[in-house]
């Protein structure tokens, strides 16, 4: 049988997945990625279990768990930095990572499976035949075409397979900040989630070095969302997070939440996966882990079914859904956010005791990869 050739756009979570697990099935991969070299937001992520076990199956596990700290107690406080709801994951992994370091591990494991990344390459198009048009006016045929191409994605828009697209009143802005002594000799496992108002700050260990943080906030909100940090605010709304805040420096990238749903994944020839099929609110922190998911099960139902067109059908039947609850949960969690304090924290606090609530927000994360 003749080598089949996929063209993928966008060397992020989704499409670096997606090649790594398509070349590590016999296919010839090339990717496409506009900017000059690997680079992602400098903040951390969480990965689950779920996407643990996509690392794992693509060869990157170990490059990209090194030296992260396995995240197993999440508190979050109120605006009196009293705990209102404390989940411990046990029994399934969850670790927060450096983004940057997962991208590395990636590509690293796409570099062994012989993956082509090509730098400085903008797509503009592709047509459900098959075919890839460049900015640069070139055209280039494939058995499978992956729109991996994030949120504005061209691939999918090319093919008008959006159905919803809506940006949500929140978003947020993600940093990196050095450890302090004493947090250097912690073991990094508790994060905290502090509320003041609509406000939020997630404070995370993702490194030997590095703490994460994320700082929420409604997207009118413009002192809270401003970059640089305005500190003197948020000393104010989190007054007893002053010494964490003045370690904050210049850096910053504020992204608004939105919420993206397709007709279809797949048109002829061409598959969208990650934020341009599936973008949601980070929640629980699963945008990465569905994106990572869906491209893995992707290679494997190409691999069990030959005929394209039918693959992509027989795919999105069986992986849609959990995204689908993913999306879900993550669009509910958020509505607190512009409650009342009280409300919110009786909320959360039920949140965080309810057996059926705590199933629903980490069906995702104990879910097993299709491919895994
Ligand atoms: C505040 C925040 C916190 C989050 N926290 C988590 C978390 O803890 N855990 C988790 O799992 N997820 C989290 N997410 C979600 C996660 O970041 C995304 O779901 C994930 O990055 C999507 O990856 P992707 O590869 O689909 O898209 P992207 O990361 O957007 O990658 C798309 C790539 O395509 C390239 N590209 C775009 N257009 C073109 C073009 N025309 N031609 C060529 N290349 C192109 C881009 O340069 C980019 O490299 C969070 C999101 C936010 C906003």
């Amino acid at each position: 049988m003749t080598k089949r050739h996929a063209e993928i756009v966008g060397a992020g979570f989704a499409g670096l997945t997606a090649a790594c697990a398509l070349a590590r099935r016999g296919w010839s991969v090339r990717v496409h990625e506009r900017a000059d070299r690997l680079r992602t937001t400098g903040a951390g992520i969480y990965i689950y279990e779920n996407g643990l076990r996509v690392l794992e199956a693509i060869g990157a596990y170990e490059a990209a768990v090194k030296g992260a700290p396995f995240a197993h107690t999440r508190e979050v406080r109120d605006g009196h930095n009293q705990v209102i709801s404390l989940h411990r994951w046990t029994g399934s992994r969850v670790f927060s990572i450096v983004r940057q370091t997962v991208i590395n591990a990636l590509a690293g494991a796409a570099a062994r499976a012989d993956v082509e990344i090509v730098f400085n390459s903008v797509v503009a198009r592709a047509s459900a035949d098959g075919e890839l048009e460049l900015a640069d006016g070139r055209r280039l045929k494939a058995d499978l075409i992956v729109g991996a191409d994030g949120s504005n994605s061209r691939v999918r828009d090319s093919l008008g397979l959006i159905s919803k697209r809506k940006y949500l009143i929140d978003g947020c802005t993600r940093l990196l900040i050095g450890k302090t002594p004493d947090e250097h000799n912690a073991d990094g496992a508790t994060t905290v989630e502090y509320w003041s108002g609509s406000r939020r700050m997630l404070y995370t260990p993702c490194s030997e070095t590095e703490v994460y943080i994320a700082l929420t906030m409604l997207d009118s909100d413009e002192i809270a969302k401003g970059v640089p940090v305005k500190k003197d605010a948020w000393k104010r709304w989190f007054p007893h997070l002053e010494v964490l805040i003045d370690r904050i420096g210049e850096q910053g990238r504020y992204d608004r939440f939105e919420l993206i749903k397709l007709r279809r994944w797949s048109a002829g020839h061409v598959a969208i996966i990650g934020d341009a099929a599936h973008a949601l609110p980070p929640n629980i922190g699963q945008g990465g882990g569905c994106a990572m998911m869906n491209a893995l099960s992707l290679a494997y139902y190409l691999d069990r079914e030959r005929d394209i067109s039918e693959a992509l059908s027989i795919w999105e039947r069986n992986e849609r859904p959990i995204t689908d609850h993913t999306q879900r949960i993550s669009v509910l969690l958020g509505l607190p956010t512009t409650w009342p304090p009280p409300l919110r924290a009786l909320a959360l606090s039920i949140a965080g005791r309810s057996k059926w609530l705590i199933r629903q927000r980490t069906r995702t994360a104990l879910h097993r990869p299709t491919g895994a």
